[in-house]
């Protein structure tokens, strides 16, 4: 890449509103932003020429001092069952991974935030790999514009293949707050993706200021990554617990949801299973009076192990026990089914080997393994 290149505005990532900004830079009207923002992210153009409803004068400008450039596409893995999974190469030579899973006429594409993680969490194989950096918004909007392009969907009547979005990809989004905030909005906007609020969900680990600052400037529908019962536990699962522990975390996330303008929003918490770390009865009761009284839906992952996990996944008895236990006292729980085995593994796994810079892993690999709390 030249050095003018780089000067150049990415358009990509730009809400409709900084683009229309941009566009008024130039002496253009707002319409201008509009239909670009629609040949980008409707039709998947990345050259200005294509933009035939725009003049020949204002595409050169345009080609002078902007750009749309995506995120490239290193390898894409189908899987027999619909999944598809893409090794994307992002700024600085650093890679991240995105998911498309179909479930029957829905289509759920797990977005990543960040380059790595700084968070930890003792079962996450991103979480191995240290933080590298944030992604922008336009590498984060991005993966959608990929994914939507890999499937014909930005053709003229190509099929509508995403519907959903979940930011629950390598990072933790709140910690990137800014750029999600911008490319959620675009996922949002009639004029680029159209995605109703209600299926694109933010899935933090619980960074509980950033929480509470997000209903001030979005209503998508939110999943706490809850993995424990209580503090103790969740201190060693999640350690950005010791800092914002449980209560605090769903007061803040009880706030998010009681702000929304739709009466009937309910919060997913995500709660994934390993053997004999968290799912034992006593667990799935602890977990019932913690959200007796939240709006929730509950999804179960059974945990999928990695090379360098400690834990192994739940046994299919445990699993069903623990499900029952919250079906009874009048949850709704739905268990995630494992996909896309054949082309992955733990998500960020893959990455991991292009990103690993912080030597993070290596340190793990050769930690004596942490003491398990059970119970
Ligand atoms: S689970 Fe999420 S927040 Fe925790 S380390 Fe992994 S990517 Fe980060």
């Amino acid at each position: 890449m030249t050095a003018s290149q780089t000067e150049k505005v990415n358009l990509l990532g730009l809400s409709l509103d900084k683009l229309a900004a941009f566009f008024d830079s130039l002496g253009e009207k707002r319409f201008r932003a509009v239909q670009v923002l629609k040949w980008i992210h409707q039709s998947g153009v990345d050259d200005f020429e294509q933009m035939t409803n725009v003049s020949k004068a204002l595409r050169q400008k345009l080609a002078d001092l902007a750009e749309i450039r995506a995120p490239k596409v290193l390898e894409q893995w189908d899987s027999a069952d619909g999944t598809r999974k893409w090794l994307i190469e992002v700024a600085g030579g650093n890679a991240i991974e995105t998911v498309y899973i179909p479930d029957g006429d829905r289509g759920t594409l797990c977005v990543s935030s960040q380059v790595g993680c700084s968070l930890d969490c003792s079962f996450c194989a991103t979480g191995k790999q240290g933080f590298n950096r944030d992604l922008t918004a336009a590498e984060i909007i991005g993966q959608v514009w990929i994914a939507c392009k890999s499937f014909g969907q930005l053709e003229p009547k190509g099929p509508r293949k995403v519907t959903n979005v979940v930011m629950m990809g390598m990072g933790e989004p709140l910690l990137n707050f800014d750029n999600v905030v911008d490319a959620m909005n675009l996922m949002m906007e009639d004029n680029a993706y159209g995605i109703s609020k209600r299926r694109v969900t933010l899935s933090t680990s619980g960074v509980v200021p950033a929480l509470d600052r997000l209903a001030d400037v979005t209503d998508v529908s939110l999943a706490i990554s809850l993995h424990a019962p209580n503090d103790e536990l969740r201190n060693e699962l999640v350690p950005i617990n010791k800092k914002y522990p449980i209560a605090m975390l769903l007061d803040s996330a009880k706030r998010y949801i009681e702000r929304m303008p739709d009466t009937h929003r309910k919060m997913t918490i995500e709660y994934t299973l390993m053997r004999e770390v968290n799912d034992r009865p006593e667990h799935a009761e602890q977990l019932a009076e913690l959200l007796r009284d939240v709006p929730v839906k509950i999804n179960l992952i059974p945990f999928n192990p990695f090379e360098l996990s400690d834990y192994q996944r739940v046994s299919n008895n445990a699993l069903r026990r623990f499900q029952q236990i919250l079906l009874d006292k009048g949850f709704t729980v739905t268990v995630r089914t494992t996909r896309g085995d054949d082309i992955a593994a733990a998500c960020g796994q893959l990455a991991g080997s292009v990103n690993d810079r912080t030597r993070r892993s290596e340190r793990y690999r050769n930690a004596e393994r942490p003491v398990r709390i059970v119970g």
